[in-house]
């Protein structure tokens, strides 16, 4: 199927180099009408949005009743959701330095590496769709700003300096916890492991939620008021996640490439991209900030002009990436090595239910083996 859009053909913006007296692709064409193919990219990747959130919220639900199950130590039928792991990054890094280091699959908390693991691979083939497509927290970031937008009409972006200063705050806590964790041998995360704190992690973290104090309340709020106005704010300047995925993204051989013969410079890819990045005064976006959203392909008006693809290789175009190919790579990746991890029995933890039901009720008083952490 294909639609008709109506453009009006812009002046070249100043701020674009290159050549300007060649003729645009839109005044070659009869009365500024251009044919594209019609574009599903941001349905399909609001339909995974919404099916992680879904999923999310069920493995949250489900978790929840189990440790309630457990504090009331009354017998129950639930059983812990291992996927909650995803909330664990720390315990994902830690579990995936000690099995490069040792070979060894971690027995607590194997979920957590999977999953880190699966992001990564996602970061390296598909960019940061992990925050574009999967992520619940991002998820919720595009629904506040664009909440905001129909508030007030629009989001605002930083001054420049400003803005540099806060994005490199994700990385200062990555490099944090990157220097902690490299500092701990594997001996170390074994321990840290399988102390009662390391195994009721994921417990206190979501008796943090439960029990939130003033403090936390407030820094939430003020999270989410950002959020209404400036675009993904706790991704673009906070989320350490975010900032590691993006690292690997800038290895990856997919990225945004702009065709400038094909380009009529109306800059509407630029405007649509909630990573504030200059798509058409680029010819690849390299940018570890790139979610590989597509939403700028999406409102591209012109045949060709952007696209995500691969490197040429012994051709003469790049590969294209079809938004279809992305999503099924991406979905392919994430359940098959989930489904690895299920298939080959590491993908719920050894720790004996009893173990659980002893530490659960005094989870408040389980403290972390490293003093000064
Ligand atoms: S460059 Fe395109 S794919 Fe990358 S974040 Fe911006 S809009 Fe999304
Ligand atoms: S790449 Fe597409 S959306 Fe961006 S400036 Fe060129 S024609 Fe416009």
């Amino acid at each position: 199927m294909e639609e008709i859009v109506e453009i009006s053909c812009p002046e070249k913006p100043a701020a674009v180099s290159g050549p300007s007296a060649r003729p645009r692709a839109a005044s070659r064409l009869p009365q500024g009408r251009i044919r594209r193919g019609h574009d599903r990219s941001q349905m399909l990747r609001r339909g995974f949005q919404l099916g992680f959130l879904l999923l999310n919220v069920y493995l949250g639900g489900v978790f929840y009743l189990w440790v309630r199950q457990l504090e009331g130590m009354r017998p129950g039928s639930l059983v812990r959701p291992a996927g909650v792991e995803g909330w664990l990054p720390i315990a994902g890094l830690m579990n995936f330095k000690y099995w490069l280091a040792t070979g060894r699959i971690p027995t607590v908390h194997p979920a957590a590496m999977f999953l880190l693991i699966a992001f990564l691979a996602t970061a390296f083939l598909f960019r940061k769709a992990f925050c574009g497509w999967l992520c619940p927290i991002g998820t919720f970031s595009e629904y506040l700003w664009r909440a905001g937008r129909k508030l007030i009409g629009r989001n605002f972006h930083l001054p420049h300096w400003p803005d540099v200063f806060l994005r490199g705050l994700k990385y200062l806590l990555l490099g944090f916890f990157a220097w902690v964790i490299s500092s701990m041998s594997s001996w170390a995360i074994e321990e840290f492991m399988h102390s009662p704190y390391g195994i009721i992690a994921d417990v206190k973290m979501l008796n943090f939620f439960r029990h939130l104090g003033e403090m936390g309340l407030v820094v939430l709020v003020i999270l989410a008021v950002a959020s209404l106005f400036i675009q993904n704010f706790w991704c673009r300047y906070l989320c350490p996640y975010g900032a590691l995925l993006g690292l690997v993204a800038m290895l990856s051989p997919a990225r945004i490439r702009r065709n400038d013969e094909a380009c009529i410079d109306c800059a509407k890819c630029t405007k649509v991209c909630p990573s504030a990045l200059p798509v058409h005064q680029l010819i690849t976006v390299k940018s570890a900030e790139c979610t590989g959203c597509l939403e700028c392909v999406a409102v591209c008006p012109a045949p060709n002009a952007l696209e995500m693809s691969l490197p040429p290789w012994r051709a003469r175009r790049p590969a294209r990436l079809p938004a279809w190919a992305w999503a099924v790579g991406i979905a392919a990746l994430f359940f098959g090595i989930v489904g690895y991890a299920k298939a080959t029995g590491h993908w719920n933890g050894a720790v004996p239910r009893a173990v659980y039901v002893e530490l659960i009720p005094q989870a408040d008083q389980a403290r972390h083996p490293m003093p000064g952490y």
